[in-house]
């Protein structure tokens, strides 16, 4: 059978998988990251983010492939809200969760009932059927598309999967919905061999991805400093260690060992998802992490040579003038190396999406107009907090950047964007699951 899948923007991992898979079963497929596809070929849409269901591009692909008598299914992270995803796109089906087992079965078999791990439209109802088990971890090569080397996240060609799971319960995140929070490790041998087939595709830079690197062949969720620093060194003997990075690691899964490998073996840089400088704001965020863990964890970092990114999120429902100039505070005294700045996004099925709903909009930062010295820029209150937070930020890096007109042009577009894009999600969230619009 010919398979198009669209990964669109990036080509991401999962995307490339799941032609893995197919490829592996005998399928043609054909992975792009244009929203483009042939007459006649079943298409894939791999989508993560909730702003790909409103993006008229992919609206318009899927409503003309299944106009034209092709057949069209949704996967990705979005399947983990399928009424949104049937609502917005009118796909013949989602596969709902880890998709590379389910796929399978679809593409042969086409929709039905006893098939799990699906949703599909039957006249007005949305049907979903039984949850399919987590996938096996035991697959075949990823599907590498000859322009992979032309691709920069974070500047890696590609983020590779070492493990799947997260022992966090960050509020606002959907890997451990997605994943579970028992880690599940793949083999180093299958990790090698995919870094060597990327390598051999062009790709110059690869990432372990993951919320947290340091808990690859993690048994009881703790970390595994032995295996990590194997994995490291092993796609370091691959790549050249200028070549690999492991970025994302919560502030508790830190060790002397794991800093040193990540020295070692890496481009040398850490990033954590430190998220508030209120620990008030952190225990409604479900971190499992205090203020002090992130100071501790970034002292650490620089007493082994590393460089430190953090990221932040703004507006996060509750947070209040105070918990942010604390986020403030911390910045100044951290100067991490870079900083990312995001208002709080309500993904759904996640805890903070529950919140959303519950909000009333007047007391939601994403709606709540700014007043403060802002006001002149008719911004929200999460809109001015994400264009302060990324201004004062670069006062306070190691090398200070001077806020140009572009710079600053550049970062009120962002807030704005960010801005914009939640209050378009909160809209989805509360059409599909809510009460309110
Ligand atoms: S630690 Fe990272 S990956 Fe894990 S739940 Fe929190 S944000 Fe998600």
């Amino acid at each position: 059978m010919h398979i198009g899948i669209v990964s669109p923007g990036i080509y991401t991992y999962g995307a490339m998988l799941i032609g893995g898979v197919l490829r592996a079963a005998g399928h043609e497929v054909a992975i792009s990251r244009a929203a483009e596809a042939s007459a006649g070929e079943v298409l894939l849409l791999s989508l993560f983010s909730t702003q790909h269901l409103l993006d008229p591009a992919i609206r318009d692909l899927v409503r003309t492939h299944r106009a034209s008598g092709g057949v069209v299914y949704v996967g990705g992270p979005v399947s983990a809200a399928p009424e949104m995803v049937i609502g917005e796109l009118a796909p013949d089906a989602v596969v709902v969760g880890e998709g590379e087992e389910t796929i399978l079965r679809l593409v042969d078999e086409g929709v039905s009932p006893g098939l799990p791990g699906i949703a599909y439209r039957d006249d007005d109802t949305v049907v979903v059927t039984d949850p399919a088990p987590p996938a096996s971890l035991d697959r075949p090569l990823p599907l590498i598309p000859p322009d992979i080397g032309s691709q920069s996240i974070r500047g890696a060609s590609a983020y590779i999967e070492t493990h799947r799971g997260c022992i966090g319960g960050c509020t606002f995140c959907q890997v451990p919905r997605f994943f579970g929070r028992t880690i599940r490790s793949r083999s180093l041998d299958d990790v090698i061999a995919e870094v060597k087939a990327f390598k051999e595709m062009g790709a110059t830079r690869l990432s372990v991805s993951g919320g947290t690197g340091s808990l690859y062949a993690s048994r009881d969720g703790t970390v595994n400093a032995g295996a990590f620093v194997e994995l490291l060194a092993r796609m370091a003997e691959v790549m050249g260690p200028r070549n690999i990075s492991s970025p994302d690691i919560r502030v508790d899964c830190i060790t002397d060992e794991v800093l040193e490998a990540i020295r070692r073996y890496t481009i040398g840089w850490v990033f954590f998802g430190v998220e508030s400088g209120s620990d008030r704001v952190l225990r409604l965020m479900g971190k499992g992490a205090k203020v002090r863990q992130v100071e501790d964890a970034v002292a650490a970092c620089r007493e082994h040579g590393l460089k430190v990114a953090g990221s932040f999120i703004v507006g996060y429902p509750g947070e209040t003038e105070k918990d942010y100039e604390k986020t403030k505070d911390l910045i100044a005294s951290l100067c991490l190396d870079d900083v990312f700045v995001s208002s709080a996004e309500p993904i759904p099925r996640t805890p903070l999406a529950d919140l959303v709903l519950t909000t009333p909009r007047e007391k939601n930062p994403a709606f709540v107009p700014h007043t403060g010295e802002y006001r002149p820029l008719h911004l929200t209150e999460s809109e001015a907090r994400c264009f302060d937070l990324m201004m004062h930020a670069d006062m306070f890096r190691p090398q200070m950047r001077l806020v140009t007109d572009e710079v600053y042009n550049t970062y009120l577009g962002e807030a704005r964007t960010q801005g914009a894009d939640i209050r378009a999600a909160t809209g989805l969230l509360f059409r599909y699951y809510g009460t309110r619009e």
